[in-house]
């Protein structure tokens, strides 16, 4: 029996419902599972508490797939948990929003480690634990299934496979990309997504809504729009009738594909100016040129993925939004986020009074940000709540 017995009170995360064994609770592993084989997970009394997936290298020891003794975990089980994915999702987003959305949102929709986000007739997947990668082609065949889909498109090449000793991998699965390339609708928009070499699945799904909340506010503002990958708040900025919007990346390629998605949608091209660089260094030589605008977007890359890189993450923050805010003219508007898991929205909030306080402006709360409703947050998995962002008006 392949089982992981747990040290005396150890079990009381899992009877909370958090899907995560870490190694530090393990007191013993029999039956010699390998990497991705299902265990039962019992308390040290031996009582049954959880299926999950075992990975032997990961602190994350164990990832569970269900809560129930009575289940048995096989391409059916998974097959089902996918469908129930697909299904929550249904009523919640409306038909505007578009042709792509996150189908499956890992520990949060009951499937650790498993990613899938629509483009269209694509369907990027990404299996980010070794349970996951145990079931690769019961998956894959599952959602070209369910999804009627015409690609699906493996990209299990982030980061924290390695954390799971496993290698990277990306490529296709079934059918073939589209060879006109692969283009997508969000709320009015279209962008040419690259699922094969973009970041994370190809595009950031997460920002959908507040894309175009911040579209709303951009009419008639200079807006700075700082690391802008594909483009998304600047198409939005500038269909929502902005003056201006400076774009900023350090991506050539991002920045080579947001200038084509402007010209996809007939948008005003010589409201858009492009910029290649470092935001860290680039605020500061806006700040020395004097520029200021009414409508800056701070949305950089994870700065903390977990909590043990919270303090120098902290520091990032703080910097570029110090800056921001001495970019600002009174009366303009910030809207900056973190996706960092280990920076909790209080923090963050923190971090922004702290910047505030040193450019010296004040400042109010006008809005809050969260992830589009295709990425829920299991109550029992905070660590899914990792998309925050505040919208502050600079008095
Ligand atoms: N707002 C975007 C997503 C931003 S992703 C959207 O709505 O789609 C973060 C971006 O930051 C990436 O494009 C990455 O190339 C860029 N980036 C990372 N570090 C950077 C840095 N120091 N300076 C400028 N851009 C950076």
């Amino acid at each position: 029996m392949k089982q992981m017995i747990l040290k005396p009170g150890r079990e009381k995360s899992l009877l909370r419902r958090h899907p995560w064994v870490f190694s530090g609770a393990v007191a013993r592993v029999d039956g010699n599972p390998e990497t991705g084989d299902t265990v039962a997970v019992r308390a040290a009394d031996g009582r049954f508490l959880a299926w999950a997936a075992y990975s032997p290298v990961s602190q994350i020891r164990a990832r569970v797939w269900s809560w129930d003794e009575t289940d048995r975990i096989d391409g059916e089980f998974l097959r089902l948990r996918l469908g129930r994915a697909f299904d929550a999702r249904e009523g919640l987003i409306s038909s505007v929003a578009g042709s792509a959305m996150r189908l499956v949102h890992g520990e949060s929709d009951g499937l650790p480690g498993v990613i899938a986000d629509r483009y269209g007739e694509v369907v990027v997947l990404q299996l980010l634990s070794a349970g996951a990668e145990r079931w690769r082609t019961e998956l894959a065949e599952a959602v070209r299934e369910l999804t009627g889909c015409t690609c699906v498109f493996e990209r299990s090449d982030a980061d924290v496979r390695e954390l799971e000793g496993l290698p990277a991998k990306s490529g296709v699965l079934h059918g073939a990309l589209p060879a006109e390339g692969v283009q997508i609708r969000e709320h009015g928009l279209l962008y040419g997504v690259d699922v094969a070499g973009g970041h994370k699945t190809g595009f950031y799904l997460d920002q959908r809504d507040n894309r175009r909340r911040v579209g709303e506010l951009a009419r008639e503002r200079e807006v700075l729009n700082c690391f802008c990958y594909t483009g998304g708040f600047t198409l939005n900025a500038l269909a929502g009738g902005a003056k201006s919007v400076l774009s900023v990346d350090s991506s050539a390629g991002a920045l080579a594909r947001a200038q084509d998605n402007v010209a996809r949608n007939d948008l005003d091209a010589a409201r858009a100016e492009w910029q290649e660089a470092d935001v860290f260094k680039y605020l500061r030589t806006l700040r020395d040129q004097g520029r200021s605008f009414d409508l800056v977007v701070l949305d950089p890359p994870k700065f903390a993925p977990t909590a043990a890189f919270a303090e120098k993450a902290s520091r990032g923050y703080k910097d570029i939004n110090l800056l921001a805010f001495k970019l600002l003219r009174p009366g303009g508007l910030l809207a900056s986020f973190s996706c960092s898991g280990g920076i909790p929205a209080e923090l963050f909030q923190k971090i922004l009074a702290g910047a505030a306080l040193d450019a010296g402006v004040d400042a109010s709360i006008v809005g809050h940000f969260a992830a589009s409703a295709d990425h829920p947050v299991l109550l029992s998995f905070p660590e899914g709540d990792y998309l925050k962002g505040l919208l502050i008006r600079r008095t």
